[in-house]
Order: structure tokens, then sequence, then C-alpha cells
């Protein structure tokens, strides 16, 4: 017989005995997700300002995409790439045509996807701008985040991610964000290949133009409306070589995550070179190819640039009547603020406590930032409705 949890405290528990502490969850458990709501145990219901860090832009078990879950796992979830199946074509024809580029590579995981991106770049530096053998160079931007593997992490500035996980994977060179002159003394070196970058985008693509780099843009998280456009790049009408996907792709209903670039560069990996045994699964195929039409048909973009304009305009406001919040910052529904306290501070996990019990999810980042990220299908009404609990319990802590 299968066991089954009845309380919070009792699921806390049993997470912290049995399994691996490598996260710290805020104190609530949760049994059931719809649209913008969570649930926990105990039946309190939430708003979702998290989003599972942007993967759910659809909202939780959006119908659409479960029924396509459930239709495909009755017919077949799993072929591995030995066969060929008849979903990955038109999911492979889905995204390229929507994002504009020749080839698309499912893997699952972003940080799969990121691996994915570099090796395609270091080929493509050796086979076709002619670098000397295990000499390429990938340029990376200061305070980024790629995902955890070890090759990832050796292009990470974060100490918390490094620590104790060395040796590190040779070949990345790291320049400060948003500074032009460091990137273009980076991408004169004659065997840099590839440039994960995000902002000052557009001087970036220039330069790389010019240097012969290819530039790789992790939009994991910014992309698919979450910024209010489709991609965040589109912001500054920047279209990189090597687009890289995940997250939402799915509406966060599996891990699905894709690399999209042109014939040139995707071709230089041969049969055999590179794969995983669940990328690009007809499961997974179906999935996305229903998450990524509820983001179209639904105007999920449109509805992401005209409520975050409105959600930024109340947060600003509300910085006139209370000393606890620094700086209010975003774009579409991806925003922050930030919390009058030190990065050491207990100060915006207290608040996020204070956020839960007034029925809202947020969680810290960087210890004194609050990501405020709810799912781009919330109201208008909703989102006035958050804000007014948001700012009720950041009252309860000024001094
Ligand atoms: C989440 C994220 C990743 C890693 O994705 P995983 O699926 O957790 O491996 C990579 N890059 C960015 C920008 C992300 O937000």
């Amino acid at each position: 017989m299968v066991e089954t949890i009845t309380s919070s405290r009792e699921a806390i528990l049993l997470e912290d005995k049995y399994g691996a502490h490598n996260y710290h969850p805020l104190p609530v458990v949760l049994n059931k997700g719809e649209g913008v709501f969570l649930w926990d145990i105990e039946g309190k219901r939430y708003y979702d300002f998290l989003s599972a860090y942007s993967a759910v832009n659809q909202g939780h078990c959006h119908p659409r995409i479960i029924n396509a879950l459930i239709e495909q796992a009755k017919e077949l979830t799993l072929t591995s790439r030995a066969f060929y199946n008849d979903k990955l074509g038109l999911a492979e024809k889905f995204v390229c045509e929507t994002f504009g580029y020749d080839k698309a590579l499912f893997m699952n995981s972003g940080a799969e996807a990121n691996e994915t991106a570099i090796k395609l770049a270091r080929k493509w530096g050796y086979t076709k701008k002619g670098i000397p053998d295990n000499e390429a160079v990938i340029v990376a931007v200061k305070k980024n985040f790629h995902g955890r593997t070890t090759t990832i992490i050796s292009a990470s500035t974060d100490p918390s991610a490094r620590k104790s996980f060395g040796p590190f994977m040779p070949g990345f060179e790291i320049v400060d964000y948003d500074n032009v002159p460091a990137l273009e003394k980076a991408l004169a070196n004659p065997n840099v290949c590839g440039l994960p970058a995000a902002g000052y985008l557009k001087s970036a693509e220039q330069l790389c133009k010019k240097h012969n780099v290819l530039l790789m843009m992790d939009e994991i998280q910014t992309g698919i409306a979450r910024t209010g456009k489709m991609l965040a790049s589109d912001h500054e009408n920047v279209k990189p070589d090597m687009l890289i996907l995940g997250k939402a792709l799915s509406g966060g209903v599996l891990p699905i995550s894709v690399v999209l670039t042109r014939d040139e560069v995707m071709l230089v990996i041969k049969p055999g070179e590179h794969g995983s045994t669940f990328g690009g699964n007809p499961l997974a195929a179906a999935v996305c190819m229903a998450a990524m039409q509820v983001v179209k048909d639904e105007k999920l973009a449109e509805n992401a640039e005209r409520l975050g304009k409105i959600f930024r305009q109340r947060m600003q406001a509300f910085m006139q009547k209370t000393n606890m919040v620094t700086l209010v910052r975003g774009k579409g529904l991806l925003n922050a603020i930030m919390i009058n306290d030190t990065p050491e501070s207990e100060t915006a996990w207290n608040i996020c406590l204070k956020f839960a019990e007034n029925g809202l999810l947020a969680k810290p980042t960087h210890g004194n930032i609050i990501r405020l990220a709810p799912p781009l299908v919330i109201t208008e009404e909703q989102i006035h409705e958050c804000c007014d609990i948001i700012e009720k319990s950041i009252l309860s802590f000024s001094k």
C-alpha cells in the first residue's frame, strides 16, 4: 500500500529525513494547482508569485496542456532516438517556425540545453572558424545563472554554485556584465567561439558578427512571454545565433528544453556525437506544442506586458508609503523588489513568510531581493488583489 501524507508538518519532516538538503524551501506543502493558484495540504489557497521560476507561465495544470499529456500518454511516451516517432518532427517544425530558426535539438533540463549549446559552439569553432584543437573559448558574463552541471558552474561566478565542486572545466572567460569595451577585448581573442549573453544585447550582437563569434542566449527563464514579448531579446530586436529555451516550453508539465540555431551550426554535430534518451520523446513533443499554442492563443506576452506595467506602477506608488522597499524593477511579469536590509538579514525571508500567511507565495533571492513573477494568465483584478496582499504584508514590517 502507498502511504499518504496528511499534514504539512509530516511532509516537511519526511523530506528532511530522507531527501538531500540541497534546497531551503519555504515551509509550505502544496498538493494542488490550478491557473494562478496553489493549495496546501490543509486546503489553504495561495497566489503563486514564483511560477516555478517561470516554468508555469501558462498557469498550473492548464487543461489544454494536460489533455495533450493524457492523450499522448495513452498512445506512446518514449521510443528513444534509435527510431523515428510521429510527434518529434511536428514539434521541431513548430518551434523553428515560432522562433525563426532552421533547426531544433530537444533535450530535457535547461542545463542540458546549455551543455548542448556549448558543444555546438565548440565544434562550430573547430570545424568552421578554424580554432586550433582544444583551445576554444566561450565568453560568459558575471553573475550569470545557466544551470548546475559541472561544466556550466565552471562559467559561474556565484560562490555557492562553485565552492568545493572543482576542478572546473577550462575554456570560459568571464567578463563584466554591461561593459562593452571588456566584451570587445574578450571577443578579439581568435579562439572565441561563443557568448551566452543577456543584456547590452545589441552591441553584443554587432561585436559577435564582427569577430565571427556565435551569440548564444539562454532565455530559459526570460523567454516564452515572461517579459512581455515572446523573447526578452525581442525588446532590443536582437536575434542570437543560438537560442536556448526550457521551463515554460512545457508549461511546467514535463522537463523539456531546446536549442535552436541555423543549419550551418546545427549540422556540425553528426549522428552518435550527442544526445539524450528522453530528449525529443513523443510525450514531450506533444506537450510542448500544446504549451506553446496556449501562449499564442491566450496572448500571454501581451498580458504580461500590460499587467507588468500596472504592477510596477502600484509598487512605485507603494514605495512612497514605506521605507521597506528600495527598488522596483522588471519587464513584463518578471519583476523584483529590493528590501531595505542587508543580503545577510532575514527580513526578505520573513516578508515571504508573511506573504504566505496572507495567501501569496514568493521566495527571496540573493538575500534581500524578492522575485515577483505570477503565471501570465493572471487577470488585472487579481494583480490588484495581489498588490494589496504584498503591500499589507510589507507594511506590517515597517519600522
Ligand atoms: C532555470 C534556468 C536554467 C537551468 O534549467 P534547469 O532545467 O534547472 O536545468 C538555466 N538558465 C536559466 C536562465 C534558468 O533560469
